[in-house]
């Protein structure tokens, strides 16, 4: 079995902010040159998430709407003392979206549906944010 390890820096600008990286992830498999596994996709980080869904502006304008209405970014929150940055509406939907993804590997291509993909979601204040890639499995030999 072999196991290999990627991280993709990248700039948030909005939030939140759906941002598709399965072209990334899907390079990282054909330099790994793994055929048979999977791809863990994992955000480092306490306000960011990792989903997959369909990239349709529409449908994530819909999922924008859900979140605010599910977790409003104007309520009380208890992690909002001065000693933290105001964001607990961006902790509290980080936790209901989770951290990371995983993807099957077959043939040496991710296993997404036709209309599957991968993003990473900013959910607080636009920064410098990361992505770690882990890709396990055999290579065809
Ligand atoms: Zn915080």
């Amino acid at each position: 079995m072999e196991l290999k390890m990627y991280t993709v820096s990248l700039q948030t600008k909005l939030s939140p902010q759906f941002i598709d990286i399965t072209d990334d992830v899907d390079a990282f498999v054909k330099i790994s040159e793994i055929d048979k596994g999977n791809a863990v996709v994992f955000s480092p980080h306490t306000t960011t998430a990792i989903i997959i869904n369909e990239n349709d502006s529409k449908l994530l304008q819909d999922f924008a709407d859900v979140l605010e209405h599910l977790v409003p970014k104007k309520q009380n929150y208890n992690h909002n003392t001065s000693e933290y940055e105001g964001n607990g509406h961006s902790h509290c939907r980080q936790i209901l979206l989770g951290s990371s993804e995983t993807v099957l590997i077959e043939d040496g291509k991710l296993c997404l549906g036709a209309w599957q993909r991968i993003f990473f979601v900013e959910l607080d204040s636009p920064r410098d944010r990361k992505i770690i890639i882990q890709i396990m499995g055999n290579k065809n030999l």
